[in-house]
């Protein structure tokens, strides 16, 4: 048997061993997360988090808070977690209500002060400094084709973790770049289609992170109240497998698990 043989071997068992990334009794990982700091989900959210037992992650750009900064306060009372968003929320300009703030029309430099003025404003109305962070859309570039450049770096440089939206699968705890995990959409989505996802993730030992907008309504781009509710309580279930945890507590963790050598 060669040296290498055998220090392949014991990579093997090292990784059987370690194979295990979720705290005890857990299988896979959920975060819900909601963005824009829409009015519902401060009325009915926050009651409808409160009767499925579940915190939840809010990314937030500043305008929208100063309108109820007393409210999200409260959001954070209850032990909630409050990202960052982006001040302006710039998208592409193909959408209609993002023409005049397009990314293609954007540089590094426009969009590290639209994230930095976006974190001082939190922290001024709500004194917390957002460690999370979630990418308007979706969507990671500025500039376009041979100048286009990924602002991930500068995500990356500021925060624990940055969540894309409408992306295809879970986190895996492995691989999975913290400053652009997978963001899979919540809105409208019956509640077969979420069990599924969350059997998958404690099936394959993944992070599955849901993203929502309004909250309660049966509508476009709202998760209903009877869905969400449900969502918490079976992701609550301890024979489910499943962490039910923000953004923030589970990215800490990995990003735990992978310095200790864990991941
Ligand atoms: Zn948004």
């Amino acid at each position: 048997m060669t040296k290498q043989w055998r220090r392949r071997e014991f990579l093997a068992a090292a990784a059987v061993m370690t194979a295990a990334p979720w705290p005890a009794g857990k299988r896979g990982a959920v975060s819900l997360t909601f963005d824009d700091a829409r009015p519902s989900q401060l009325d009915p959210g926050m009651a409808l988090l409160e009767k499925g037992g579940a915190r939840a992650t809010f990314y937030v750009s500043p305008q929208r808070v100063r309108e109820r900064t007393a409210d999200w306060k409260a959001v954070l009372k209850a032990g909630h977690e409050i990202g960052n968003h982006t001040k302006s929320h710039p998208c592409t300009g193909n959408y209609a209500f993002s023409r005049k703030n397009a990314l293609e029309t954007f540089d590094l430099t426009r969009m590290e002060r639209d994230l930095d003025e976006a974190t001082a404003e939190i922290r001024e109305m709500l004194g917390v400094t957002p460690e999370c962070f979630a990418y308007p859309c979706g969507q990671t570039y500025v500039g376009r084709g041979e100048q286009l450049k990924s602002y991930i770096p500068l995500v990356a440089k500021r925060f624990v973790s940055g969540r894309g939206y409408l992306n295809e699968a879970a986190n895996d705890p492995e691989i999975c770049d913290l400053a652009y995990l997978m963001g899979t959409g919540y809105d409208q989505m019956p509640f077969t289609e979420v069990k599924r996802l969350m059997d998958a993730a404690a099936r394959e030992g993944r992070w599955l992170i849901l993203v929502g907008h309004d909250m309660g309504a049966k509508k476009f781009q709202s998760v209903e109240a009877e869905i969400l509710v449900e969502t918490c309580r079976y992701a609550n279930d301890p024979a489910n497998g499943l962490w039910l945890a923000t953004v923030g507590e589970v990215a800490r963790h990995v990003a735990g698990q992978r310095k200790s050598g864990a991941l």
